[in-house]
């Protein structure tokens, strides 16, 4: 395995990992990414992508010479936050749902255009720049953990099937637990900017969340809005 880093000394330059044991789609590779302001670490197996150290992405190729690509993923998905682009020959094989399970943020077949895998690897730094600092997507608020990443809602660690809408509402109110959130600012942070008809909406998925989760997680603030209440270890 090699370990090759570029600019070494350069702030701030966004760290790539490229996992790629064919050195004709490595080299290049590589060499385009330094072009394009990446500090490039590159590893051609499996071992060395888990021994690699920390980095800001992950570009790794599924057809890998001693681990199954999908076992590195999974690996790697385990111990951080870390995006990961999934590199694949294998289009027929490929199932999407599949690889998104195992962790990954997007994936690209090959071969692939340059200029399409560069404009992914700035959209998924875009999309989890946000989450970075967070070492899991998941939220946990009392009994209640909501899981960024799936849209998973566990109440005292059971699973709870919630509604898209739903899962906004309560994802929001989670994020800021305890605090009062509007009834406006809820209808325009999670419905819509431009949402102008009645709030009631807002009262039925409160009403919903509630039978679903427990009647006293999201409190009513009169004449204000709502809250979340950290709810632990009461009566269901
Ligand atoms: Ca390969």
């Amino acid at each position: 395995m090699c370990h090759i880093r570029s600019h070494p000394c350069e702030p701030d330059a966004v760290r790539l990992l490229v996992v790629e044991d064919d050195p004709t789609i490595a080299a290049p590779l590589r060499e385009g990414l330094v072009r394009e302001g990446f500090e490039v670490e590159l590893v051609a197996t499996g071992a060395g992508a888990l021994a690699a150290g920390p980095v800001d992405l992950v570009l790794l190729d599924l057809g890998l010479p001693d681990l199954e690509g999908r076992v590195v993923c999974q690996e790697l998905r385990a111990r951080t936050s870390v995006p990961i682009i999934v590199v694949t020959a294998r289009a027929d094989e490929l199932d999407r749902v599949v690889l998104l399970e195992l962790g990954a943020d997007d994936y690209v077949v090959k071969p692939f255009g340059f200029r399409e895998l560069v404009a992914r690897i700035r959209a998924v730094l875009r999309r989890t720049s946000g989450q970075r600092t967070t070492p899991t997507d998941l939220v946990e608020v009392g009994d209640l953990t909501v899981d960024r990443r799936s849209r998973a809602v566990r109440w005292r660690g059971a699973q709870v099937a919630v509604t898209p809408k739903e899962y906004d509402l309560l994802a929001y109110l989670a994020a800021d637990p305890g605090a009062v959130k509007g009834r406006e600012q809820l209808m325009h942070d999670v419905w819509d900017e431009n949402w102008w008809g009645s709030t009631k909406t807002l009262d039925v998925h409160v009403a919903s969340l509630r039978k679903k989760l427990h009647p006293d997680l999201i409190e009513t603030v009169r004449s204000v809005g709502y809250r979340l209440v950290p709810l632990d270890g009461g009566p269901a």
